[in-house]
């Protein structure tokens, strides 16, 4: 009997709904191909819940999420919101208590750079002659963004501001769980990334990786200090397989890695939550690293490929079926490899052919 997996499926603002229909179509393609279902559950979020309810994030939004295997996200946010008050502006008020009320702590963003892009990456071309994948494992709910105290006091006669970076240990072991089971899927090695030199979370976060490491002996660990890694990401990109570190370092590292792929439209993300019962399968919310980009909405030019790997990362990582997963990747890279091109990622060279958000989801059925 083939699997039926659960999704909620929400588009949000802006290009949203467009590149959403499309990846719903790779979805249906991928799933006559595999020979699974999925039963999709599409509610409103963002602007367009504003508009509809009055509120970014419904109730029903939230019962239909929770009652999937994981949750495919548009993007929220535009113009039209930005002068509502802050709680419930879309983002505020819809993204934010999702990943709370998911408890979603591992973020997942992949940057890649297709060997036929490298033109397109700020990158000097001749470091990176293949282009390069490498997958960033930022940990999202602890650190110095949560931890207390915080806050802001006077000192002898001038004004003192703290925060606390703070980790346990099993929040470590949680997220280094996520990023080995991600190795085990690709290359199978990680870095770590820390500053153990200095911080006392950092030197908890390096013994705990050393003693994760001895559950996955396949994988490959190494450890390197942030500030290292950061340089090390634009001298030789190709040389990382999978990335794992703490909340600050991941926030500033995962752009950075976003910043040398080069098209914002190219790039999925992953948030993770609680693993599914004895199973690798996590839930999660997946959704493309780029906003709504109001400035292109509703012209059929946006590129649907974060929108497509979003997908894909959806099957991996929720769903269980990393053959339909891969096989989505691929055809996304013949695609590339064939010279299709959205705005955003054209050069006008020889070879190029300059489509639109629908052709391009059709280059990529096409390959499936
Ligand atoms: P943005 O990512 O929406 O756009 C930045 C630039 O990248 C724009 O020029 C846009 O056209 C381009 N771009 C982004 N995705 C593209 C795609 N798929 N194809 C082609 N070009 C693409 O960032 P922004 O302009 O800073 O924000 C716009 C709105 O999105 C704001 O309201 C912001 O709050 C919201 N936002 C939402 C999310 C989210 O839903 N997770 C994330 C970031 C920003």
């Amino acid at each position: 009997m083939s699997a039926t997996h659960r999704i909620a499926v929400l588009a949000g603002d802006g290009i949203g709904p467009e590149v959403m229909s499309e990846s719903l179509r790779v979805l249906d393609a991928v799933e006559r191909k595999f020979g699974f279902t999925t039963e999709r559950d599409s509610q409103l979020v963002g602007g367009a819940a504003i508009d509809a309810t009055g509120h970014p994030l419904p109730p029903e939004t939230v019962k239909a999420c929770e009652n999937a295997d994981g949750i495919l996200f548009g993007s929220v946010g535009g113009p039209k919101w930005e002068s509502l008050p802050p709680e419930i502006q879309p983002e505020r008020g819809a993204l934010l208590p999702l990943r709370k009320h998911f408890g979603l702590f591992a973020n997942l963003r992949p940057g890649v750079c297709l060997p036929s892009l490298t033109h397109a990456s700020p990158v000097k071309n001749e470091l990176i002659p293949d282009g390069f994948d490498v997958l960033c494992v930022r940990e999202l709910t602890g650190g110095v963004y949560f931890g207390r105290p915080k806050g802001r006091e006077e000192r002898d006669g001038e004004p003192v501001a703290f925060d606390t970076m703070v980790y346990r240990k099993s929040e470590i072991e949680r997220i280094l769980h996520v990023a080995f089971t991600a190795a085990m899927g690709r290359g199978r090695k990680l870095v770590s990334v820390d500053k153990a030199n200095v911080l006392a979370t950092s030197v908890l976060w390096r013994e705990t990786a050393v003693e994760v490491a001895r559950e996955y002996p396949e994988v490959e660990l190494s450890h390197l200090y942030v500030d290292n890694a950061a340089m090390q990401l634009v001298r030789r990109p190709g040389s990382f397989d999978v990335l794992v570190t703490e909340n600050l370092f991941g926030d500033i590292l995962s752009d950075e890695m976003a910043m040398i792929s080069g098209s914002l439209g190219m790039l999925p993300s992953a948030s993770l939550g609680a693993r599914k019962e004895g199973s690798d399968l996590y839930f999660g919310m997946y959704e493309p690293s780029g906003g709504s980009a109001p400035d292109i909405a509703g012209q059929g030019v946006a590129n649907p490929v974060a929108q497509i790997l979003s997908a894909a990362m959806l099957l991996r990582f929720s769903l269980g079926e990393p053959a339909a997963a891969g096989a989505i990747e691929a055809a996304v890279a013949r695609a590339i490899d064939d010279g299709f091109r959205t705005g955003d990622i054209a050069t006008g060279a020889d070879g190029e052919t300059r489509v639109g958000t629908r052709e391009m989801a059709d280059a990529v059925i096409e390959r499936l």
